[in-house]
């Protein structure tokens, strides 16, 4: 088997979805970008896949202390030096999103918004999307004071206030990338503990803006013509309401399956059953990051399981050989 290796910053001469690929990456995270600068130092055939918001969720994170060897960097900042690095190694990105991935004729088809392309592997890191909670109000005032990202939306409450909901790592970083710009901040938990690493957690609740719910559940968004106003809240004394501008929810994520239900086995929660870390039900198909099962849902673990799940698609290139 010969390689088409694809050299060069942007243009890679390959067209989009004329050719049979060796490997297909869907996603856009450091899961994907690490598999893609893996793949392109292996000499493999590949295309990336990162549908529209290149950089997945860490891209969307404001600020990143616990990835080795930074002690601080913007998520978009580690996500965009991990993408020209992989450009630099002659990766080749096409900005669509993977709609269906089917096996056809001992290939994987797999079909975007604008092309399909046959190819011998698929990586699936398509990282998790935020869950919503379906409260009345949560949809309709959303993008109209109801966020799923501080890390964007924080310029529009400057000296507003904003109720944040959850209590894991993404609720408590971005509760306090939001009290440098707000005048007061609820956290909304429905809990009496927070998931959250310790050392972030017990910053947020002493912060001199925060005001804590314990115990307590989202029941409804209320507002106006212009947007969020309030919200009602079920606490452990009843229905209580409080005013504020903004409402930002961070209470877990969904994995972005959807295009691969035919191809691999999924958990429960919709994510992708790893076996020996990368491997799935399907030999042709590895998985890597927020879309697994794997558990610590970490920057640092999704880039070495991104790297792994490249380097055994080229073990088994090789052995093809
Ligand atoms: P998460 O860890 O699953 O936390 C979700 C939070 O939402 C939990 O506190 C949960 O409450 C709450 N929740 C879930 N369903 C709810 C409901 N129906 N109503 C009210 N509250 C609800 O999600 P995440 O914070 O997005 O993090 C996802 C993964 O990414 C985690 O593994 C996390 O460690 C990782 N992450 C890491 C970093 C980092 O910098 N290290 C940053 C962001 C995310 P309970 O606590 O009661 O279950």
């Amino acid at each position: 088997m010969s390689f088409n290796v694809s050299v060069g910053l942007v243009d890679s001469g390959v067209k989009k979805g004329e050719d049979s690929y060796q490997l297909v990456i869907a996603g856009g995270g450091p899961a994907a970008l690490s598999a893609a600068l893996y793949a392109a130092r292996y000499g493999i055939k590949h295309v990336v896949l990162e549908s529209w918001k290149p950089g997945g969720q860490a891209a969307l994170t404001a600020e990143i202390e616990n990835y080795p060897g930074f002690s601080l960097i913007a998520g978009s900042d580690l996500t965009d030096a991990m993408k020209k690095q992989a450009l630099q190694a002659g990766a080749v990105f096409h900005m669509e999103t993977v709609e269906t991935a089917v096996e056809k004729n001992d290939k994987i088809l797999v079909k975007t918004d604008s092309a399909e392309y046959t190819t011998d592997y698929l990586i699936i890191a398509t990282g998790a999307a935020p869950a919503t909670l379906g409260v009345p109000g949560e949809s309709k005032y959303y993008g109209r004071g109801v966020s799923f990202c501080a890390t964007c939306d924080a310029p529009f409450f400057k000296n507003k206030r904003a109720i944040v909901v959850g209590g894991g790592d993404s609720a408590v970083k971005e509760a306090l990338h939001l009290t440098h710009v707000v005048s007061e901040l609820g956290l909304v938990h429905r809990r009496d503990k927070l998931r959250a690493e310790p050392f972030l957690a017990t910053k947020l609740i002493e912060h001199k803006k925060v005001a804590t719910y314990w115990n307590s559940h989202l029941a409804e968004v209320v507002g106006d013509d212009m947007g969020v106003t309030g919200v009602v809240l079920d606490t452990p004394e009843g229905k209580k309401h409080i005013d504020t501008d903004g409402v930002f929810l961070y209470v877990g994520t969904i994995p972005a399956t959807e295009p691969f239900v035919s191809l691999v086995e999924l958990d429960k929660k919709k994510a992708v059953l790893t076996r020996n870390i990368v491997g799935t039900s399907n030999p042709r198909v590895f998985a890597a990051g927020d879309v697994t099962n794997n558990g610590f849902r970490q920057v640092v673990t999704a880039v070495s399981e991104g790297a792994r799940a490249s380097a055994a698609v080229f073990d088994l290139i090789q052995n093809e050989e």
